[in-house]
């Protein structure tokens, strides 16, 4: 459900009309006691002059949301690994190079969560019909190919639920494939780590990362978690939990959905599945062995959940996946 937001107005008078309140507010109770009275009218009368910006924001309110919690699986296209060292593995050690690029949109009966928000911005390219390769310079020097069928903005919509309708954004981690819609989602609220975020709006920014299109959520609201494990709307049904070294705030998604069962979204703490059946590491984690530690506290933890882990990045596994419209419940 979307939220009314409060509004500040700032009045600008006259410096003469000032000096005059001031002096009739400091030299007349009855001035006083007279402003005293206006003013109620006055604040009647701005929230009738602002009705028609703060319906905007009102009519978000009219979403439709589901009585069982939805999981929609969405296509933010895929990144082509030229080099899998980069991932400790040699290229005849993984079934394809490929890795999805997968973006989700979570929906409970209290309102839309978005969880990573795909590697081209919207903005950037136009969808044709067919498959768009967009080529991408990253600010370290990096190049890569991304293969775009549909953008992330008219998925949404299709679904019911357009930026402005989607009441929580949370990020996996900073990493360009997982911000580069952020700036859609700016009124939305964040749900992110202090480390986190702090690292994200540093100079310079940390490597492999685009500041230009998170940048927006520098002003959005924004709660920060503190706890291992965050649950976002109360119930135990969509869980936050904190899985820190391939970023400092890397977190990942417990999704307890009735028919399908617990669904643990990896962010990147794998890539490739044969990281985690080979025990290899990316070369380029923030903290090798805090990744190595959160691996084996979130083998733990699916033991204990009973939960799927599904590895965002793994092109085989994604493209076994259930697709938008249609969803997991
Ligand atoms: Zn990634």
């Amino acid at each position: 459900m979307g939220q009314l937001r409060p509004v500040t107005v700032e009045i600008a008078l006259p410096l003469a009309d000032i000096r005059g309140l001031r002096y009739h507010a400091e030299n007349c109770d009855k001035t006083v006691s007279r402003m005293n009275r206006i003013i109620p009218y006055v604040l009647t009368a701005l929230t009738v002059l602002l009705a028609p910006f703060t319906a905007a924001d009102a009519s978000s309110t009219t979403v439709k949301l589901p009585e069982l919690l939805r999981l929609y699986v969405l296509d933010c296209g895929a990144i082509h690994v030229a080099d899998t060292a980069r991932y400790e593995l040699r290229r005849e050690e993984v079934e394809t190079s490929e890795l999805s690029v997968a973006c989700f949109l979570v929906v409970h009966p209290k309102g839309a969560l978005i969880w990573d928000v795909g590697a081209v911005p919207d903005s950037e390219w136009q969808a044709t019909g067919s498959t768009v390769v967009q080529h991408l310079s990253l600010p370290d020097g990096q190049t890569r190919d991304i293969p775009l069928v549909r953008s992330l903005g008219a998925q949404l919509s299709e679904l019911g639920y357009p930026p402005p309708k989607v009441k929580y954004i949370a990020l996996s981690h900073y990493h360009y494939d997982h911000t580069a819609n952020a700036n859609s989602f700016a009124n939305s609220t964040w749900l992110v780590r202090r480390v986190e975020r702090n690292a994200m709006f540093a100079t310079p920014a940390p490597g492999t990362t685009r500041p230009d299109t998170y940048a927006g959520l520098k002003s959005a609201k924004t709660i920060f978690l503190e706890t291992d494990q965050y649950d976002v709307f109360g119930d135990g049904s969509v869980v936050i939990k904190f899985a820190p070294g391939h970023t400092p705030g890397h977190q990942m998604l417990l999704l307890r959905l009735k028919n399908t069962g617990p669904v643990l979204l990896s962010g990147d703490l794998y890539h490739f599945p044969q990281e985690r059946t080979l025990n290899r590491f990316p070369v380029f984690e923030f903290d090798r062995e805090q990744t190595q530690r959160t691996r084996m506290d979130i083998n733990e933890f699916l033991k204990i959940t009973g939960a799927s882990l599904w590895i965002q990045h793994d092109f085989v596994a994604n493209g076994k996946l259930r697709k938008a419209p249609a969803f997991y419940d």
